[in-house]
């Protein structure tokens, strides 16, 4: 693995998809993301994952960009938006399958459910004129481990745990798994702090960095923020946009959420003073070291 070499500059990043407006488990894993890397003296970016239309909401992106302002989560640099990097997502592909490790698939879900998930092996395309996805075929070697910040020691065996996965939708979108590798690399990210709703999905981004010869970052998965009945917070669930007249509170809460309680003469501070004393007294050890916890309404 091409570890970073740790004279890199600390480089994070916040990476929302345009879904929605940012809801409390969002602004969880933007504050921790936030945090993290100022504590580091680092550089923190914000990216935008609009490659998904059928799931964006109109003006979500611009919402999500007012709504971190609105918290004082200024970002530095440019915004980059996932939307325009399509050359640099065909490019890659064109790459892999020069490599000859990747194949078309037409398989519905329906008939890879029967195979129990796993593609046994390379597709024979019934009609090659059809639209078809682009799935990665799994190395034989394909044991990925790694040190989470916060959650400990992984392992993920992607040959037989998760099998081929899709690079290129049939529906001509490209796969985040392939485009937040792309990005993580082109921007330089050292460290990737969020949900461990994506803990899972780490193994395999990984594994496509190895075969691309990418860096890998440091990976951090912070508990992510479920309901009483146990669904993470989202849009579809019908979690409410953080309002952002509450944005020191909303910050407080978040804060204690991350193990990181502001102290009472801070109750009244306005956010840039909750950010700075929070940068300051970041520790990842306070973090508890859980996947979910239920947040209270
Ligand atoms: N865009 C993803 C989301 O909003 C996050 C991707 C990432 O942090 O790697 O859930």
């Amino acid at each position: 693995m091409t570890a970073l070499l740790p004279e890199c500059p600390y480089i994070g990043r916040f990476a929302p998809s345009p879904s929605g407006p940012l809801h409390f488990g969002s602004l969880v894993s933007a504050l921790a993301s936030y945090l993290e890397a100022k504590a580091h003296h680092g550089t923190w970016l914000v990216r935008i994952e609009d490659i998904d239309p059928p799931r964006e909401l109109p003006g979500a992106a611009d919402g999500i960009l007012q709504q971190l302002q609105q918290h004082g989560l200024n970002w530095d640099g440019e915004i980059l938006y996932q939307s325009q990097r399509t050359e640099a997502y065909l490019a890659t592909l064109e790459k892999l399958q020069h490599m000859g490790v990747t194949y078309p698939c037409q398989c519905s879900r329906q008939q890879l459910k029967e195979q129990g998930g796993l593609h046994p092996c390379r597709c024979k395309l019934k009609d090659p004129s059809a639209p078809s996805a682009l799935r990665l075929e799994a190395p034989t070697q394909s044991q990925i481990t790694f040190n989470d910040i916060f959650q400990g020691q992984q392992r993920q065996d992607i040959k037989h745990e998760v099998g081929d996965v899709v690079l290129h939708r049939k529906d001509g979108l490209f796969a985040y798994q392939l485009a937040v590798v792309i990005d993580d690399a082109f921007q330089q990210i050292s460290h990737v702090i969020r949900g461990s709703d994506l803990l899972d999905s780490t193994p395999r981004q990984i594994c496509l960095q190895q075969l691309l010869a990418l860096p890998t970052p440091l990976y951090g998965h912070i508990p992510v923020a479920i309901n009483a009945d146990g669904q993470k917070l989202s849009k579809q669930n019908l979690t409410p946009s953080i309002d952002a007249k509450t944005a020191s509170a909303n910050l407080i809460s978040a804060m204690h959420w991350l193990g990181l309680p502001p102290p009472t003469e801070l109750i009244h501070a306005d956010c840039s003073e909750l950010l700075v004393w929070g940068a300051e007294n970041w520790r990842r050890e306070r973090v508890p070291p859980v996947m979910e916890r239920v947040a209270s309404s």
